[in-house]
């Protein structure tokens, strides 16, 4: 599931690329994938691209939004050539698949947005992503962006501490929950964990202030590191095509059971909370 490094990477590429540039046409090859409708789309200008926590929201003229929804599985792909053959410089973001490097659309494909300068294509296996279109107005006050929580970065320490302080839940799901915090997901949650030297099943009210804190601090410096090295992408094949980020190099625990940890080399361990492979070192780490 793309994270919000990964989202942010995408944005930055596609605010250089299509700012500016007019709608030519679009084909949607998966009605149920596209809520509202494009047609009024359709000649207007990308006046910038914008990011709500893990939602891309590109901007158009006319007061125009379309807002993407990458869910497990989905992806954009900006390909300057017309018949959509990989070009040297296609922007990938999302998950990460066989898509990256291959001709478009494909099976995935849910829908192409027809650009002067290239199609913008979204892709979703699973089909749990979605894309929305209307007005700006109508965008900004779904119930979905209303319940989303602040992201790290818009936050000072008192406040992440008052949103995550007082939950009696391990401490891990309280800072994947959207509607506390926006943005940390999976592979990040593991690594600020490991970084502040927290239990992750501890109960969030358990932990003193300085904790709190500290975790704060490393949440930001974990996200960070993911969007200077452009996200992760988990996945062999995309890199050896030389696409897609390189967070994954710089995994603390994410993926790394029996691997020795970095900080005092005893084995990092696998468990589960709430269905999810949490990664940890039972030596830094303890409850
Ligand atoms: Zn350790």
């Amino acid at each position: 599931m793309p994270e919000l490094p990964e989202i942010e990477t995408v944005r930055l590429q596609l605010q250089k690329a299509i700012v500016g540039e007019t709608l030519e046409g679009y084909v949607i090859y998966s009605p149920r994938s596209v809520h509202g409708e494009l047609e009024k789309f359709k000649d207007q200008k990308v006046t910038g691209i914008r990011r709500l926590a893990k939602v891309l929201l590109i901007d158009f003229t006319n007061d125009l939004t379309i807002a993407f929804h990458f869910k497990m599985t989905g992806q954009l792909i900006l390909e300057k050539n017309e018949d959509g053959t990989v070009s040297k410089d296609r922007i990938v973001g999302g998950h990460p698949t066989e898509d990256f490097v291959r001709k478009l659309p494909s099976i995935h494909t849910r829908v192409v947005f027809k650009f002067g300068k290239g199609s913008l294509y979204f892709n979703d296996q699973r089909l749990f992503g979605w894309v929305k279109v209307g007005t700006t107005q109508e965008i900004s006050q779904m119930a979905f962006l209303q319940k989303l929580g602040p992201e790290p970065f818009d936050i000072t320490s008192e406040e992440f501490i008052s949103r995550v302080g007082k939950k009696k839940k391990p401490i891990k799901l309280v800072i994947m929950d959207q509607e506390v915090i926006a943005g940390v997901g999976n592979i990040y949650a593991n690594d600020a964990l490991w970084e502040a030297m927290i239990y992750p099943k501890t109960l969030a009210n358990h932990l003193s202030n300085e904790q709190l804190d500290t975790l704060f601090q490393k949440t930001k410096l974990v996200l960070q590191e993911g969007i200077k090295h452009g996200g992760a992408t988990s996945s062999d094949y995309v890199n050896l095509e030389g696409v897609g980020g390189h967070y994954q190099d710089h995994f603390r625990t994410y993926g790394k059971t029996g691997q020795p940890c970095k900080r005092c080399k005893t084995k990092i361990v696998k468990m589960e909370i709430g269905g999810r492979g949490t990664f940890y070192c039972p030596q830094c780490q303890v409850g």
